[in-house]
């Protein structure tokens, strides 16, 4: 099986092949835009004004939780750190709809109570979120990388498209010969001749790294923008969400962006440093599912991408259920598979 990158979707995916005892090998371009290098990980299941549980929440989690700690095991290393996020309610139709959302039961594993922070500028409160964190995106892909180049099963370059050919057998590029192909290319998919007519609708993001000697609040701040203390003793701001790719490099608007949001969000603006500032591009898709399957007539090709925003939460489960479709032929769910779009 050849694999075309080396992101979360990529890594995890052949992670999870050669446990199913599959030979892989990951080709991956050191030079192109990653997101999941970029980032911050984070792992939120309720969201947006409305407070909405992430479809499948129940069965998501736990396979992501089950695959880091497995992963933290296995390179006797952390990667996954669970903390509380302090959600604050910006307006009283979010406090009457988190009302409404904390007398549903399937709420209560998630949301806990309505209270006050002292440091944050919440006048109508927080709601305290729980099963949330991040992921040391950077710390996993590294382990993997290591883990990939022990088992050669990693080749660092650029996959040309037009150097591929299929034959009725499988696949054949640069004299590597495999059944199948899977992409998973991040955002540049939507440039993959086989795949470009899949719906993409990639956003780009920013977010700074600031060194602080202020005591800042130790959960994760979520006021539509965010304030995540990582485990270094640096925070994280973030994240700036536009879908204009003329350039993907920093900006100073994206800097003064979360600057004034990171105001917003506390009484006392801090000390700070900027340590870093990166740039990176989400992989959305336009209806807001991920794209799993192969092409119409050349099954040897399939795809594994589409995450989104929400990749350290989605992609253990999936990557586990790809992997059993291409090992045992169960079943990808119409909802992900690439099948659905005319
Ligand atoms: C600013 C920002 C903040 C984010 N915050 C969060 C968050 O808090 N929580 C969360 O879960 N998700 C977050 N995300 C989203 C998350 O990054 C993605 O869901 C996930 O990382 C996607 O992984 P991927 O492997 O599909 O894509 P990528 O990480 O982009 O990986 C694709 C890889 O393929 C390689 N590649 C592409 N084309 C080729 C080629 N032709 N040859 C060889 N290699 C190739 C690229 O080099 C790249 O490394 C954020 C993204 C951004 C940009």
């Amino acid at each position: 099986m050849l694999i075309v990158g080396q992101g979360l979707a990529g890594s995890i995916l052949a992670w999870q092949l050669i446990q199913c005892g599959k030979s892989v090998l990951v080709t991956h371009d050191e030079h192109a835009s990653s997101a999941s290098r970029v980032a911050a990980g984070l792992f939120n299941p309720v969201t947006g004004q409305r407070f909405v549980l992430q479809s499948d929440a129940e069965v998501l989690i736990p396979a992501a939780r089950e695959l880091y700690t497995h992963m933290e095991q296995q390179f006797e290393q952390p990667f996954f750190y669970e903390m509380p996020m302090l959600r604050i309610i910006k307006n009283e139709k979010e406090l009457s709809t988190l009302y409404k959302r904390k007398t549903d039961p399937v709420y209560s594993a998630y949301l806990g109570e309505i209270t006050t922070h002292p440091s944050l500028n919440a006048p109508l409160g927080v709601v305290e979120q729980f099963q949330t964190g991040y992921l040391d995106t950077n710390a996993l892909l590294d382990c993997l990388k290591s883990y990939f180049i022990e088992n050669h099963s990693f080749i660092s370059n650029q996959f040309i498209h037009d150097d591929l050919e299929t034959t009725a057998a499988g696949i054949c590029w640069n004299g590597i010969k495999a059944n199948q192909i899977i992409f998973c290319e991040g955002y540049m998919g939507r440039n993959n001749p086989w795949f470009s007519w899949l719906p993409f609708q990639p956003a780009k993001g920013e977010i700074l790294t600031l060194k602080s000697t202020a005591e800042l609040p130790d959960q994760i701040i979520n006021g539509g923008r965010w304030l995540l203390p990582v485990h270094d003793g640096n925070h994280k701001v973030g994240a700036t969400y536009d879908h204009d790719l003329s350039t993907t490099r920093p900006t100073e608007k994206a800097e003064h962006g979360l600057l004034g949001a990171m105001q917003q969000l506390l009484i006392d603006m801090p000390d700070y440093e900027i340590i870093a500032q990166q740039c990176g591009v989400r992989p959305n898709t336009l209806d807001k599912n991920p794209f799993i399957g192969f092409h119409p007539e050349h099954h040897q090709l399939g795809i594994f991408n589409g995450f989104g925003s929400k990749g350290s939460m989605l992609i253990p489960y999936y990557a586990d259920l790809f992997a059993q479709h291409l090992t045992d032929s169960a079943e990808i769910p119409a909802r992900v598979d690439i099948a659905r779009i005319q």
